[in-house]
């Protein structure tokens, strides 16, 4: 397979990434990427100094905002050294006038819930300073939602009462809800009460890799009647279902067809979740979460390589403007629909 890495026509918008550092971006921006929600911390400490601390603090929520404000902090000295470039999104205006100048929209977000605080008393004080997106769960059920942990079982408890507000705080600030790694229950009562679309992250067809972070048919459905996004991820594990093997793109391309057929092309977006490369993380994040053997898609295991999915599409049948709806045009979309 002859491979494409050069940049393309395209507009190339990411759901998901942990990508964060300066040299993240600026590669991110080289490839042609025209923006992405960055999910800048978990709920879990990942890269706890030790594996024992990252056991002690993986049910709790304390720390977690002040972690996020740190990494806050140190992400806004490089919003300011790069303003001509970067543009953090605060609003759909912003998202479309970087469109158009070509600057790179970076849309603040979380994996996970436990930043807000048990009240919500942080939401506010994030929002201002650009918080746009927030995952309910990370792998853990937490005091919003339960997580894909609870499949099944009595503790699937679905949203909370807290989480209920959360919902209706994001619809009224325009603010992006992403059920990623959410339990069954989580997700359908999120759907009943949510005023504006939804997105998935990070995930795929749970017929095709039965992982339970991918979605069953009636979930997509679901989501593509919300006029939601299935963002497909690029790790190996979630696009085969099996752990030991590295996908390759015609894999994705399955996720892409499948999906298609059952719910239309306008429901799909990228979700890549990128985030090995980052050496002050790494290292601690692998030991941790046991994830020695994690790899991601051949071919597209960083923002550098992401225009090589552009040619298997085509030679997989896909129509320029599908291929243009499931590289950005389904996100921006989205983004006019929420923000
Ligand atoms: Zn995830």
């Amino acid at each position: 397979m002859k491979l494409n890495s050069k940049k393309s026509n395209f507009n190339i918008f990411l759901a998901h990434d942990h990508m964060r550092n300066k040299d993240d971006i600026l590669r991110d921006i080289k490839s042609g990427v025209s923006g992405k929600i960055l999910h800048l911390e978990l709920d879990g400490w990942i890269d706890a100094p030790s594996k024992e601390i990252y056991k002690k603090t993986y049910n709790s929520s304390h720390g977690f905002y002040e972690r996020y404000l740190k990494s806050l902090s140190k992400l806004e000295l490089l919003l300011k050294e790069k303003k001509d470039s970067i543009v953090l999104i605060r609003g759909k205006s912003d998202f479309n006038n970087a469109k158009k100048n070509n600057k790179f929209s970076l849309i603040l977000g979380n994996e996970g819930g436990k930043i807000v605080g048990e009240n919500l008393e942080n939401l506010e004080i994030l929002y201002k300073r650009g918080l746009r997106h927030i995952q309910l769960n990370w792998a853990m059920k937490n005091f919003l939602s339960a997580s894909q942990e609870e499949e099944g079982k009595y503790s699937d408890t679905g949203l909370s009462k807290i989480g209920e507000k959360l919902i209706f705080e994001m619809n009224s600030k325009g603010m992006i809800i992403d059920v990623s790694h959410s339990s069954p229950i989580s997700i359908k009562n999120v759907l009943k009460i949510t005023k504006k679309p939804i997105i998935n992250s990070h995930s795929g067809s749970r017929v095709l890799s039965n992982k339970p972070q991918n979605l069953y048919d009636s979930q997509i459905k679901d989501l593509a009647d919300n006029n939601g996004l299935l963002a497909l991820h690029f790790c190996s594990r979630l696009v085969l279902g099996v752990n030991d093997k590295q996908s390759n793109i015609p894999d994705i391309i399955k996720h892409v067809e499948y999906i298609r057929n059952l719910a239309g092309i306008d429901i799909l977006a990228l979700g890549p979740d990128w985030i090995l490369g980052d050496e002050s993380r790494d290292k601690n994040y692998l030991i941790n979460t046991n994830q020695q053997n994690i790899t991601w898609t051949k071919d597209l295991e960083d923002s550098s390589k992401i225009n090589n999915i552009i040619d298997p599409l085509e030679k997989a049948g896909f129509k320029s403007i599908e291929i243009e709806k499931l590289l950005g045009e389904n996100f921006t979309r989205f983004i006019n629909d929420v923000m």
